[in-house]
C-alpha cells in the first residue's frame, strides 16, 4: 500500500490519515491531513481553493471569479481555472528534443520545415508507429473511464500524466513551445489546445481530450469527444456528425489519394449538416516528429500538396463547428474558441496508408471500434 504523505498543516510533520471531502468531490488534488483537529485549525485557509475550483469567490459571490485576463471579450460562457504546475517526468522515460528544450522549440521538426518531403516509413518505423499509437489509444481510453460530472480537467490530465509514465512514455504536449499539461483538454467553445485546469466539468458538458505520447522514439496522437453526463440532443448530433466526418475522409485515403481531397469529403458532410468546419487547424504528418508534412486540412477547396503513398502517416483531425467556421484565440495563446461562443467538436486518428487504403494505427480495441461517445447515445 502506499501512503498519503504528511500532513498539510504547516508545521505538522504527522503522516496523513485523511483528505478532505470537499475536494474529493470536486477533484481537488492534495488536501491531506492527520487528523480532524488539524483539518479544523486549516479550514479558514482552506476553504478558498474550493471557492476557486467551483469559480466563486471566497466569500460565495461569483461574478468577479477568477479573472486573468480582465479586458478581454469571451465568445462564449466557458472561463478559465487556476492550473496546477507543469508535472515532472522521471529521467528514466526518453522525451523528445523539446522536452529540454528552455523555450520548448522542436528543433528537429524546425529543421525540416519547409521541405514538405513526406516521410515513407520503413518496416522498423511502422513497428515503431503501431506500438506508440496502441498505447496513446490505451490513455485515452484511461481518460474516458474518468471524465465525468464534478471532475475537474486537471485531474483527467493527472490521470493522462501517470497513464504515460505507467507505460513507458513521455506525454508529447508537454512543453511543446511550452505549453503546460500532458494533454488538450477542448469543453464546449473551446476548439482545440484547451489547457487542462480547476473547472469541474458540468452536466452537458463537451469533452475533447486531446493525447499524443511519445515511446521509444515514436509518437502516437488521438482525440475524442466525450459526453458529461446528460447532453443536449443537438449537441450530441454536432459529435455523431464530427465523428462521421472523420470516417468517411478515412474511408478516401489510398496510395495515390491527394490530400487535399480529405477537406473535400470533410465539408461536403458537415455543410449538410448546418455545420462549419474550422480552418486554422489541420491534420499533420507525424512518426518522429510531432508535427510534419504533410500539411491536412479538413476544409473543401484547399491546396494542400502531395499524394497519398504505402508508408506514409498522418492525422485527420476534423475540428466541426455549430455557427462560424472562424476562430480566435483566448490571452493565454493557447486555447482556440469559436468567434461566436457556439460549441465545437473534435476527433482524430493516426493512419498508415498501406497498399489497399489505411491501418487506423488509434483506433479503438473493442468489439466494433466505436468511440466512447456512442456507450452513451
Ligand atoms: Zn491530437
Ligand atoms: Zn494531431
Amino acid at each position: 500500500m502506499s501512503t498519503l504523505g504528511s500532513c498539510e498543516t504547516p508545521g505538522c510533520e504527522n503522516s496523513a490519515k485523511l483528505q478532505c471531502p470537499t475536494c474529493l468531490k470536486l477533484g481537488i488534488q492534495g488536501s491531506f491531513f492527520c487528523s480532524q483537529e488539524c483539518f479544523k485549525s486549516n479550514w479558514k485557509n482552506h476553504k478558498i481553493i474550493h471557492s476557486l475550483a467551483k469559480g466563486e469567490n471566497p466569500d460565495g459571490t461569483k461574478e468577479t471569479a477568477y479573472n486573468p485576463w480582465p479586458y478581454y471579450t469571451f465568445t462564449g460562457k466557458l472561463r478559465p481555472f487556476p492550473q496546477s504546475p507543469k508535472r515532472a517526468v522521471p529521467a528514466s522515460i526518453a522525451r523528445p528534443d523539446y522536452a529540454e528544450h528552455p523555450a520548448g522549440l522542436p528543433l528537429s521538426e524546425q529543421a525540416v520545415k519547409g521541405s514538405g518531403q513526406i516521410k515513407i516509413l520503413d518496416d522498423e518505423e511502422v513497428e515503431g508507429m503501431r506500438v506508440a499509437c496502441k498505447l496513446g489509444r490505451e490513455v485515452l481510453d484511461e481518460a474516458a473511464r474518468v471524465c465525468d460530472v464534478g471532475v475537474t480537467t486537471d485531474e483527467i490530465d493527472r490521470v493522462v500524466h501517470e497513464a504515460c509514465l505507467e507505460r513507458d512514455c513521455y506525454p508529447s504536449p508537454l512543453n511543446y513551445y511550452e505549453f503546460p499539461a500532458s494533454c488538450c483538454t477542448s469543453v464546449n467553445e473551446v476548439i482545440c489546445h484547451g489547457i487542462p485546469d480547476m473547472r469541474p466539468l458540468k452536466d452537458g458538458d463537451l469533452c475533447n481530450v486531446d493525447i499524443t505520447v511519445y515511446h521509444r522514439g515514436f509518437h502516437g496522437d488521438l482525440n475524442e469527444t466525450f459526453f458529461v453526463g446528460n447532453v443536449s440532443e443537438k449537441h450530441k448530433n454536432l459529435v455523431k456528425v464530427t465523428h462521421e466526418c472523420l470516417m468517411k475522409a478515412i474511408a478516401i485515403v489510398k496510395p495515390g489519394e491527394k490530400y487535399r481531397e480529405i477537406g473535400n469529403v470533410i465539408q461536403k458532410h458537415a455543410q449538410a449538416h448546418g455545420y462549419s468546419v474550422v480552418r486554422s487547424y489541420c491534420g499533420h504528418g507525424i512518426h518522429r516528429l510531432f508535427h510534419t508534412a504533410p500539411n491536412v486540412p479538413h476544409y473543401a477547396k484547399n491546396r494542400a500538396v502531395g499524394v497519398m503513398k504505402p508508408g506514409h502517416c498522418f492525422t485527420i483531425e476534423p475540428m466541426i463547428s455549430m455557427g462560424t467556421w472562424r476562430d480566435e484565440m483566448w490571452p493565454d495563446k493557447w486555447t482556440a474558441v469559436t468567434a461566436d461562443g457556439q460549441w465545437s467538436a473534435q476527433f482524430e486518428h493516426t493512419l498508415l496508408v498501406n497498399e489497399t487504403g489505411c491501418e487506423i494505427l488509434t483506433r479503438r480495441r473493442n468489439s466494433d471500434g466505436s468511440p466512447h461517445f456512442m456507450d452513451k447515445m
